[in-house]
């Protein structure tokens, strides 16, 4: 999925929600949400109230933006959601908060999702001591992740780290700064998912 640079915020303020789409600007004041947190458009306040098909949808489509993932995929891990035991709208955001290019970008290996699919598809990131290419791969507790050796691998971890310094680390993620290696110690729960959704909106829509 890619958006045009000047898009990206017209999506979060259109969501009404910050998708940390542009990296570290996202944590600063200059992020558009930041700035001006109203509908983008001519005509915004025209707009009226959504139904309840059209609030389930939006719950999706800025739950998709968020984590970077196609209708597809989403339909894929809702079905194994809702196959798993326990509420199915905290099981679709955990199976999402667990994929790989969000566990490198909560680790702060990354400065976005986005910038995590990047990384793992050049090589530059390292799952049990393999190189992983595929940002999807669901994470399992005792899963380790680090940085592959080269100079302009650790270069470019380090460097995220430096930018992304302050930021919270997730209680199902451990993480070494010094050795650039963090491991899965628990499977996250739906008070992990830092990320405002009301899923069970996408749960109503996805089941009808
Ligand atoms: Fe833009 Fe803010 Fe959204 Fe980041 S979180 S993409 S800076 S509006």
């Amino acid at each position: 999925m890619s958006f045009t640079k000047q898009s990206v915020c017209k999506l979060c303020r259109r969501e009404g929600v910050k998708l940390y789409l542009k990296g570290s600007r996202c944590e600063t004041a200059k992020c558009a949400i930041n700035k001006r947190n109203f509908q983008p458009g001519q005509h915004s306040w025209t707009r009226g109230r959504l139904s309840e098909y059209g609030l389930g949808l939006r719950e999706k489509q800025k739950t998709k933006r968020f984590y970077g993932v196609l209708e597809r995929q989403f339909r894929r891990y809702f079905d194994i959601a809702n196959r798993m035991a326990g509420n199915t709208g905290a099981n679709l955001m955990t199976l999402l908060e667990r994929r790989l290019d969000s566990a490198v970008c909560l680790a702060g290996l990354a400065l976005s999702r986005k910038h995590a699919r990047q990384l793992i598809a050049h090589g530059h990131i390292i799952l049990n001591g393999r190189r992983c290419t595929a940002a999807s791969r669901l994470l399992r507790v005792g899963d380790r992740l680090t940085v592959h050796g080269s100079e302009g691998s650790q270069k470019i971890g380090k460097e995220s780290l430096e930018m992304r310094k302050g930021r919270s680390l997730p209680q199902w993620l451990a993480f070494d700064e010094s050795k650039l290696e963090g491991a899965v110690i628990a499977l996250p729960t739906r008070e992990d998912v830092q990320f405002e959704v009301q899923e069970q909106l996408i749960v109503e829509l996805m089941s009808k």
